[in-house]
């Protein structure tokens, strides 16, 4: 099977996310979707965030009616900090039939560099990247462009950032939330 991993913290989760997810479930390169969802991420540190639980809970609501996507917990069981290297390279061995593309937005490929270990992490997977206009990668360097593949996107202009920062000034974003996760952020009291 062909399998996409889109990692994130998705504290929450949002209608970005949701149309990125379909995005690559429809380019026709990969046959299953697994979210990755990462308990605190090496560059955010220094973040507080809703558990994991809470972030789990509103990941299954959002996709429950998205087929082919599965919600992985993968890296609450592996060491941290959580560097895709070492989820991608476990999932590798784990399911050795198995091809797997990291799924990222163009404004991350700029940075592919930076991450742990990369080289390495594209000799275990390709790179699905989802288009998005006005970004440059002329400056990626061609190791790492020969194993990206491009795929069309219409972005969505929303963070978890941005909905954190609303909620806490007392604005309402559900319009930029699924329905199900709108209720349930206001059921469970997050993000006050
Ligand atoms: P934050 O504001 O905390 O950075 P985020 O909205 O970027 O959060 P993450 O959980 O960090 O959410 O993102 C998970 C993945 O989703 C990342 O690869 C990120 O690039 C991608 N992503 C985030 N927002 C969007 C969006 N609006 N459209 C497409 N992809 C997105």
């Amino acid at each position: 099977m062909r399998i996409g991993l889109f990692g994130g913290t998705f504290d929450p989760v949002h209608n970005g996310h949701i149309s990125i997810v379909r995005s690559f479930l429809q380019s026709g390169y990969i046959d299953e979707l697994w979210i990755l969802l990462t308990p605190v991420p090496p560059h955010k540190l220094n973040k507080e965030h809703v558990s994991y639980e809470h972030r789990k809970e509103m990941l299954h609501l959002a996709f429950q009616d998205i087929d082919r996507v599965r919600i992985s917990t993968i890296e609450q069981t592996l060491p941290k900090p959580s560097y895709t290297v070492q989820t991608v390279t476990h999932l590798a061995q784990k399911y050795p039939e198995d091809e797997f593309s990291l799924c990222i937005g163009e404004d991350s490929l700029a940075q592919f560099h930076t991450w742990k270990d990369y080289r390495k992490l594209l000799e275990y997977c390709h790179l699905l990247v989802a288009e998005r206009p006005e970004t440059d990668h002329s400056e990626v360097e061609s190791q790492i462009m020969k194993r990206v593949q491009f795929i069309p996107h219409e972005p969505v202009e929303v963070s978890s950032t941005e909905i954190q920062r609303q909620f806490s000034s007392g604005k309402d974003p559900q319009l930029l939330l699924p329905d199900r996760v709108y209720s349930y952020i206001k059921e469970h009291k997050l993000y006050q």
